[in-house]
């Protein structure tokens, strides 16, 4: 059955066409995909019964199945769905008191790079998402505020999976949100764990998009028990080739921690971090860790955490620290929440 979100304008005319339809339905079915964000057949209602009763029958509206939603306190929504072949992915919406909504979305079902303290690295890989796949769960969010009278603002890949491990795809999503959901540029952020070849591919897309590296350790060593994939890609290489994204593109990077109590919240990592960082053209988020099952670490206390950012700023190195959001339904499969793009909570004066 025809999936209309894999579609092009083109290639849904040639559809009604072969169905008898004038040229204009086509039009007027992309504006309720796109513009109106229809999330069924029966809601386009300037379509003529018969219409809406044979695309209901012969195509559908995506492929995601929703299997489970759970809303937290502050408002962030967490969803869980079903793919085609069972697998199963996870999203979240975050809403903020100013008009900002932003969707944290998957680009793998589970992920290859095994980070220790990650929920997903600890499932494993199954299969990276197609781009309607991932392009879909900004698509149904935007859906469900539009209906309420709100936009989707903002879409983050920092849900499950390792968008540069699926990189072509990542990147025809974000294409699809920027032509077809209309969200600038500057409004998608792309995080990766650190892969090297793509990070300098990345910087010659000449897009405005945001890049967000997961660093989490300043040393090699410390780096490469956390996040495996350092032993490929040494701290040397990732920020030479961040210095040089940096560079080509003009634009800040953003440098993500998870603060792991007694590990890399101490005064020598902040030193080493300084060191590291110097002269590179970014921001440290600090994110206190979400403990996950599989790992015995647990969150820096505030004070450690405040501590951390006061020493940076000595470097010269702005950071700050963000608040988990949906900390009460676990947003985000133990990962998908603390990272994203949260509010401000404690900030601290950097230079
Ligand atoms: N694979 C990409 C994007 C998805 S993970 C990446 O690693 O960047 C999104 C963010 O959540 C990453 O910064 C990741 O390091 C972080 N993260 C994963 N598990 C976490 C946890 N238990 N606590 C805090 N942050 C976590
Ligand atoms: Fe994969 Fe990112 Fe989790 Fe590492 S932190 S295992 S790269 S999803």
């Amino acid at each position: 059955m025809t999936d209309l979100y894999t579609l092009s304008l083109e290639q849904l005319s040639a559809l009604l066409e072969s169905w008898g339809e004038p040229a204009f339905r086509a039009r007027q079915v992309w504006e309720w995909l796109y513009d109106k964000r229809a999330s069924s057949f029966e809601a386009m209602h300037n379509l003529p019964k018969t219409l809406r009763e044979r695309l209901a029958a012969e195509t559908r509206l995506g492929a995601l199945e929703l299997a489970a939603e759970q809303e937290s306190q502050d408002g962030t929504v967490k969803r869980l769905y079903h793919l085609d072949d069972g697998q199963m992915i996870e999203s979240v919406l975050m809403e903020y008191d100013d008009q900002r909504r932003t969707a944290c979305i998957s680009t793998q079902a589970g992920c290859a790079m095994g980070c220790v303290f990650c929920a997903t690295g600890q499932m494993g890989f199954a299969r990276h998402l197609t781009p309607y796949e991932i392009f879909e769960q900004a698509v149904r969010f935007a859906g469900d505020l539009e209906a309420r009278g709100e936009r989707l603002s903002n879409v983050v890949l920092m849900g499950m999976g390792e968008p540069f491990h699926n990189y072509d795809a990542s990147l025809a999503a974000i294409h699809l949100l920027m032509e077809r959901l209309g969200i600038g540029a500057r409004h998608i952020t792309i995080s990766t764990v650190g892969l090297v070849p793509q990070i300098r591919r990345f910087a010659e897309e000449g897009l405005q998009v945001k890049l967000a590296i997961s660093l989490h350790a300043a040393t090699d060593e410390e780096r490469a028990a956390l996040l495996p994939v350092n032993k490929r890609y040494p701290l040397s290489e990732l920020i030479a080739a961040c210095r040089d994204y940096a560079e080509i593109t003009g634009r800040r990077i953003t440098f993500e921690w998870a603060a792991i109590s007694g590990e890399n919240d101490t005064p020598e990592q902040a030193r080493e971090l300084g060191k590291l960082l110097n002269g590179v053209k970014c921001h440290v988020n600090v994110i206190p860790l979400n403990p996950t099952g599989g790992y015995a670490g647990g969150p820096s206390s505030v004070r450690r955490v405040n501590d951390f950012i006061e020493a940076l700023a000595t470097h010269g190195v702005q950071a700050t620290v963000r608040v988990r959001r949906g900390i009460d339904i676990d947003a985000g499969c133990g990962q998908l929440k603390s990272k994203v793009l949260s509010k401000k909570a404690s900030t601290t004066e950097s230079s």
